[in-house]
């Protein structure tokens, strides 16, 4: 742990988290939230209000992490409380199909060309266990390619990760993940096409998918270099292998399409979360007609869900991708650029290496010099300096995601009031980046 001291305390969010500690393993119900990574208290959040959240001790915060994507609308806001509010005054489950779901699934088929059908469900890991399942069916074939650094949700098979060097066999990693669910997995390194070809190559006939975040943002950002999705799409053409791109993060968030929208490329099948939600549990998996037709009860391809296109779920999620419009990502795209431009002349003026990388309105920043590509380069970074600085910016009244490894987001109601707010915490941050050293060093 980097020598960050914790310039206050919060006494509530900690009787909290003991309490929380007692009936839930490590106090939380999604890991990143425990503040393992940067260390201190993790703050218990009662309310959010357009770009703010505010804590269970009344202190107020600028949020750059919206919820991990989903809040592009900033917190709370008016009509999609209101279509919440409304759906919920119908009831909040039926288990039969409900108009919702259709409209919502007509609305994300209408932004995306390849999304000829989707099936809604309730989460991204179950959005991308589906898709897997459904590429496995439809080729007949068992092997999956995904690369280290890219998230796709706790999916047993996708947890495998890199050991290191190049077109290793996944090792699980993590206990519970047996060697036959990992050792279908093929493990490669990010924007790294040779490898590829490689892959196929060693395993003619055995590939059903390759899996690859649309531009990641699950290691920070790192954007696919040019060409690269394109590759795998015709990598996997030539080897009767379907390309899934994993937008559960970029979906209706980077641009009204996704990355789609951005650079073109075609994928079989894709996968939503987050955004599509209106910070409800829906996601989704759709794409090709003909691939979607081998799902039950079309074909023989079992998924399933009892909440799958919920009522609440849905009606907020339309409601939320009915108000982005252009001018919508247009202002979110401003307010990205803003903040990482501050972030980084502060950096800059206290002499932080450090390296602002972007993907449309999704950005982060390594504390390194040299530029991040994939996942081995994105672990050379200093990210004792990240602590320290995340610490600042947190006692200053700025939410930051609190993990180096990890998208900040921005929101359309992220005004320039809050902006001013990001902009005076920077100096001190920065300083504190620059004055951060590893323990034991
Ligand atoms: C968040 C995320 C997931 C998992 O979604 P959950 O709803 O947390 O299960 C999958 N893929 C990507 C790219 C993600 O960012």
């Amino acid at each position: 742990m980097a020598s960050v001291s914790y310039p206050y305390e919060a006494p509530v969010s900690q009787t909290l988290f003991d309490r929380a500690s007692v009936v839930t393993p490590g106090g939380v119900n999604s890991p990143v939230r425990a503040f393992r990574a940067v260390g201190g208290t993790p703050r218990f959040m009662v309310s959010g209000s357009g770009p703010y959240l505010t804590d269970a001790d009344g202190r107020e915060y600028v949020d750059l992490v919206c919820s991990w994507g989903p809040m592009i609308l900033g917190h709370s806001h008016p009509e999609v409380i209101a279509a919440v509010q409304a759906a919920v005054a119908r009831g909040t489950s039926f288990g039969t199909p409900g108009e919702g779901e259709v409209a919502l699934a007509e609305e994300m088929v209408s932004r995306i060309e390849p999304l000829e059908q989707v099936r809604l469900v309730s989460s991204g890991t179950e959005a991308t266990m589906s898709a897997i399942r459904l590429a496995r069916g439809f080729t007949g074939r068992t092997k999956v390619i995904k690369f280290a650094g890219c998230y796709h949700g706790h999916v047993d098979a996708l947890l495998a990760a890199a050991g290191s060097g190049v077109a290793t066999f996944g090792l699980p990693d993590t206990p519970g993940v047996t060697g036959a669910q990992a050792g279908d997995t093929i493990v490669l390194p990010y924007n790294d096409l040779e490898a590829v070809h490689a892959a196929f190559h060693a395993h003619p006939g055995e590939i059903a998918c390759v899996i690859t975040e649309a531009s990641p943002g699950n290691m920070g950002v790192v954007p696919p270099l040019p060409g690269f999705n394109a590759g795998l799409k015709a990598a996997c053409a030539q080897n009767g292998a379907l390309f899934i791109s994993d937008e559960v993060m970029t979906g209706f968030r980077v641009s009204r399409a996704g990355w789609y929208g951005i650079d073109g490329v075609k994928p079989d099948l894709m996968t939503f979360g987050k955004v599509m939600g209106g910070g409800f549990p829906a996601a989704a998996f759709g794409g090709r007609a003909d691939v979607m037709a081998h799902l039950a009860p079309a074909g023989p391809v079992y998924q399933a869900g009892t909440l799958s296109g919920n009522p609440i779920a849905t009606a907020a999620g339309l409601a939320q991708l009915r108000l982005l419009d252009e001018a919508a990502y247009e202002r979110v795209d401003a307010v990205s650029a803003e903040i990482g431009t501050l972030v980084g002349e502060a950096l800059t003026k206290e002499g932080v290496a450090h390296r602002l990388q972007t993907a449309s309105n999704m950005f982060s920043v390594f504390f390194t010099e040299a530029t991040v590509t994939n996942y081995d380069e994105a672990k050379k970074q200093e990210a004792f300096r990240f602590n320290a600085f995340f610490h600042s910016m947190l006692s200053q009244g700025v939410y930051l995601p609190p993990s180096a490894f990890e998208s900040w987001f921005v929101s359309t109601a992220h005004d320039a009031a809050a902006v001013e707010r990001v902009a005076a915490a920077l100096p001190a941050a920065a300083r504190a980046a620059a004055g951060a050293t590893e323990e034991g060093k």
